[in-house]
């Protein structure tokens, strides 16, 4: 098959609907088109089990008990929002204090924000230079008034899997609640909320094949049964936990692709995790001074973020603007600020600048791999040919002995 550019490496901004997916919701828009809730006739029963079934299919990918502890939702920053503000507006009786990561995603740093407005008070706990979160740090944080420890599965930048098991267990034995964002995590790596200890668990479909503006709250009921405040108020549905009518077709995709990302997980991560190593192969065989950005092993399969030193993170995305990828420095907001997960791990700002994430998924192919290496190499050379610094470092002078100012 030709190769067609331009080339899409940014599964973690989003995914291409599946079109196993897309041909199973298409039915549900015009043909069976009843409200779920609308329980008197045939049309809103038809609806309603197509929207059980895909509950269940929701429920069985992340090792839930019951497809009753499964709240829909508009997507990941929804469920975010539900699972922090409403756990902190039920249990405030309990407590005032709310621990998560400063690598998390926005929805989840600004929800603990909005909350640090009200009088919650938030530790928002540093990673280690590999981006995992140190147990120990985490242990220390937990006091008498903690209600909730929030900590993402699979970090949307870096790829980075935190040891969810440990914090589950560590948040058990203290008796806090452990919400975790697990929307870069379905059909990537494996996820049992049971085995995990987790107690609240977001995700959402357009990062996993699906399409965008459907996600998921799921909510423990036993061990221990876990109460929300609702953010919406209305009909009553989702019991109680998230009012309005129920967006059929894309449920119906949602638990679809939810099914095929659970059955296919383990050939596809492989797959998957090999065009990785040699899309990395691939960039370091050619190129000197490349950076990984996050650890190695505790990685998502599709996920690859490295710094290329000596070049100007802005050319080098131009240079490469036919593969679709995203980059460390925040171009696309009004400050030059570069990410504030790189920053966390410790990497300067220059090469943050200067690092790009990989996203591959799904329908990515060797080929496409292969295209990258040989685009970002051609562009990395260029542009380092063209820099006075990279010309003193290939001359071996130490760049920090240099005095630039010529005194
Ligand atoms: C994409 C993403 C979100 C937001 O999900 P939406 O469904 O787009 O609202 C939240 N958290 C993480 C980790 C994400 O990758």
């Amino acid at each position: 098959m030709a190769l067609s550019t331009p080339v899409y490496l940014d599964n973690h901004a989003t995914t291409r609907c599946d079109p196993r997916v897309v041909e199973a919701m298409v039915p549900y828009f015009s043909t069976h088109f009843g409200n779920a809730a609308s329980r008197t006739h045939v049309f809103g029963r038809v609806a309603e089990e197509a929207v059980d079934k895909a509950r269940a299919q929701l429920a069985r990918a992340i090792g839930a008990a019951t497809d009753k502890e499964i709240v829909l939702t508009s997507g990941a920053t929804e469920s975010d929002n539900l699972a922090i503000k409403g756990a902190a507006h039920m249990y405030r009786g309990k407590g005032d204090h709310l621990i998560t990561v400063c690598t998390e995603h926005k929805a989840v740093l600004d929800a603990h924000h909005a909350l640090e407005r009200e009088g919650f008070r938030v530790t928002f706990l540093p990673v280690q230079t590999n981006g995992l979160l140190d147990l120990d740090v985490l242990r220390e944080a937990i006091t008498e008034h903690t209600i909730l420890v929030s900590v993402m599965a699979v970090n949307n930048e870096i790829g980075v899997v935190q040891p969810l098991a440990e914090i589950g267990r560590l948040c058990k034995d203290k008796g806090v609640l452990f919400f975790c964002d697990a929307a870069q995590a379905i059909g990537k790596i494996a996820l049992d909320v049971e085995k995990m200890g987790i107690d609240l668990l977001a995700f959402t479909a357009h990062k996993m094949y699906g399409p965008k503006g459907i996600g998921a709250l799921w909510v423990r009921r036993k061990n221990p049964r876990v109460r929300l405040e609702p953010l919406f108020h209305g009909g009553g549905h989702e019991r109680g936990l998230r009012s309005g009518t129920l967006a059929v077709p894309l449920i119906v995709a949602f638990g679809e692709a939810a099914e095929i990302a659970t059955r296919e997980m383990p050939e596809e991560s492989m797959r998957i995790a090999a065009l990785r190593q040699r899309l990395w192969d691939g960039l370091r065989a050619n190129l000197d001074q490349v950076h990984l950005n996050g650890d190695w092993q505790a990685r998502s399969p599709g996920n690859l973020n490295a710094s290329f030193a000596y070049v100007e993170g802005e050319s080098l995305l131009m240079g490469i603007s036919d593969i679709a990828v995203s980059s460390g420095s925040a171009c696309t907001s009004a400050s030059l600020e570069p990410s504030y997960v790189l920053k966390a791990l410790g990497v300067h700002d220059e090469l943050a600048h200067t690092s790009i994430r990989f996203g591959i998924g799904r329908f990515n192919t060797e080929e496409e791999i292969d295209y990258a290496i040989t685009r970002v190499t051609e562009t990395v050379n260029r542009l380092r040919e063209m820099s006075p610094l990279w010309e003193m470092v290939q001359e071996g002078i130490d760049l920090r002995t240099v005095n630039w100012t010529g005194h």
